[in-house]
């Protein structure tokens, strides 16, 4: 009876000969000096040398005489230290065509023998090479375009996390104070655009010429357009071998657009100015004519009742008595004075209301009253919260009320000996509210007139003959139209602070699934 094991070992042993004869790898056997003792046909095929041509020659009949000595040094202080040694290097084939040989060298022990041999196994790597030096110079180019266009680009994994960026994205970075903008970008466009957002990120789809505004404490503003797009990775990981594993990718590019807004805001404040004063004007003119119309009824209700006491003195010849007919005459051209005034009234602007951003309301108020605020020296400390809810409301009354404010506020600074001259604007949202407030280092409001103010008619300061002190009575009545509350902080320290909430128009989202923003 045979040994299995025996037979195993044999046939193995016949079997390896033939397995290295028809290896697709080129196999080469050498002595301790890289003499050639064995080449296989795979050799032959990759170098086109002949197996007699080679025997007996140096392995170094294969290099292309540029693979730099020092990856020689290297190799041959690992296999005679007995270690094997993988590397990739230049070859010359017969016909003196370069390929790149991926090459692994064992130093082998023979039993009974001191003398080592070199097993050396390559393949030709040039394809292998030309695609990864394809795909590095691809990577570089993308890299040089993505570092050098004017805008900022950055590329955030499916947990938010940015992990390409530009240095455009880095100078965005400092010009908002901020470490990450895409986060401060993500969470502007979800407060934005609400479900629009939601669906969009869980959905995948692009969103685009999104222009967005950021305050900057003590800085202009800055404006930028941004897009974002989607882009799928192919997982690297062995376990996407043969399965369509994937990445998601969100690429965020902003475009600095600063320069071209500040240009349409100018023009935006001129318009501004000229309807504000135009505005200014049909309310004197409505001021002045309600008030010539409340002088001329009390005499034409005078002259009525007198004309029909009159009439019905004169009884029967009441139609033909002189001072009936002239009463009734003086009666009706009253009435038609009355009449012609009020068609003169400027009609009362119609009311649009939207959702209102008051840091853009305010940003123009302050530019606004730039000059008032210039000439009485006081200093403007302006700390807004960047994406701040809109609140529902007219624009143009919610600019009437800020105003008065500030011009209030200004006028408590503006006083001869007062030194300290800091008007602060702050807004902050929060619970459903959004809240701005306006203080001053003025000489403030006593405690017992913190309600009286409100009233219409009362200023703390002498009259000059003005509407002196229904500015904050007007104030109250805008608020109230926007169920909104104004009121006098009474914690406040120095000089005086007023607080103006209003119901924000938008209720905070939850955070969506995704952690995008
Ligand atoms: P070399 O004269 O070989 O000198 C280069 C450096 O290697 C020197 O620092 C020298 O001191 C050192 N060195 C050379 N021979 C030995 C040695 N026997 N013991 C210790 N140090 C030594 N080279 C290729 O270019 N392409 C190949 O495909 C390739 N396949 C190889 C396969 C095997 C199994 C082995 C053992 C070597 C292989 N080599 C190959 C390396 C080759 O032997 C040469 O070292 C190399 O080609 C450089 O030749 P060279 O004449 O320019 O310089």
């Amino acid at each position: 009876m045979s040994d299995p094991s025996d037979s195993a070992e044999a046939i193995a042993e016949s079997v390896f000969h033939y397995a290295v004869e028809q290896s697709a790898i080129a196999i080469a056997i050498t002595d301790v000096a890289a003499r050639i003792l064995y080449v296989n046909p795979a050799f032959s095929r990759i170098t086109g040398y002949e197996r007699d041509e080679v025997l007996g020659q140096s392995q170094s009949v294969l290099s292309y005489k540029t693979t730099p000595r020092s990856v020689y040094e290297a190799m041959w202080s690992e296999l005679t230290a007995g270690r094997p040694w993988s590397g990739r290097l230049l070859n010359r084939r017969r016909d003196g065509t370069p390929y790149v040989a991926d090459l692994t060298v064992t130093p082998v022990c023979r039993p009974g023998s001191d003398e080592r041999c070199y097993l050396g196994m390559h393949w030709d790597a040039t394809e292998a090479h030309r695609t990864a030096q394809q795909l590095r110079n691809h990577k570089q180019l993308v890299e040089s375009v993505i570092s050098v266009v004017p805008f900022a680009v950055a590329l955030l994994d499916g947990s938010g996390r940015v992990v390409l960026d530009n240095p455009a994205y880095r100078r965005v970075a400092a010009e908002l104070g901020v470490s990450e903008p895409a986060s401060t970008v993500m969470a502007e466009l979800r407060e934005r655009l609400g479900e629009t957002y939601t669906r969009a990120i869980a959905q995948r789809r692009a969103l685009e010429g999104q222009e967005l505004f950021f305050e900057r404490p003590g800085r202009d503003p800055r404006w930028y357009a941004c897009a974002l797009s989607w882009f799928e990775e192919r997982s690297t990981g062995p376990d996407a071998l043969y399965s369509d594993v994937r990445n998601d990718y969100a690429l965020l590019v902003m475009q600095d657009v600063t320069a071209a807004r500040r240009q349409e805001e100018a023009l935006r404040l001129a318009a501004m100015r000229a309807m504000l004063s135009e505005g200014e004007l049909d309310q004197s003119l409505r001021e002045a004519l309600s008030g010539a119309i409340f002088q001329l009824q009390g005499p034409v209700n005078l002259i009525s009742a007198a004309a029909t006491l009159q009439r019905r003195r004169a009884g029967a010849a009441g139609e033909t008595d002189p001072l009936a007919k002239a009463l009734a005459d003086a009666q009706r051209a009253g009435e038609a004075a009355i009449a012609t005034l009020q068609a003169a009234m400027p009609p009362e602007p119609a009311t649009v209301t939207a959702p209102v951003n008051l840091n853009e309301v305010l940003r123009d108020v302050l530019m606004l009253e730039t000059d008032a605020l210039l000439a009485a020296g006081i200093s403007v400390d302006w700390r807004p919260t960047h994406a701040l809810p809109p609140v529902q409301g007219e624009a143009g009354a919610l600019r009437t009320l800020f105003r008065q404010l500030v011009t209030n506020a200004i006028e408590a600074m503006n006083e001869r000996g007062r030194t300290e001259r800091v008007l602060t604007v702050t807004t902050r949202a929060s619970s459903g509210q959004v809240t701005v407030g306006i203080s001053d280092t003025g000489p403030g409001v006593p405690e017992a007139l913190r309600l009286k103010v409100f009233e219409p008619f009362f200023s703390t300061k002498q009259s000059r003959g003005g509407t002196r002190g229904v500015g904050l009575a007007l104030a109250q009545e805008i608020v109230s139209r926007h169920r909104g509350v104004l009121g006098i902080d009474a914690n406040y320290g120095t000089g005086c602070k007023l607080d103006v909430s209003f119901p924000s128009a938008r209720a905070p989202e939850p955070v969506p699934v995704e952690s995008y923003g």
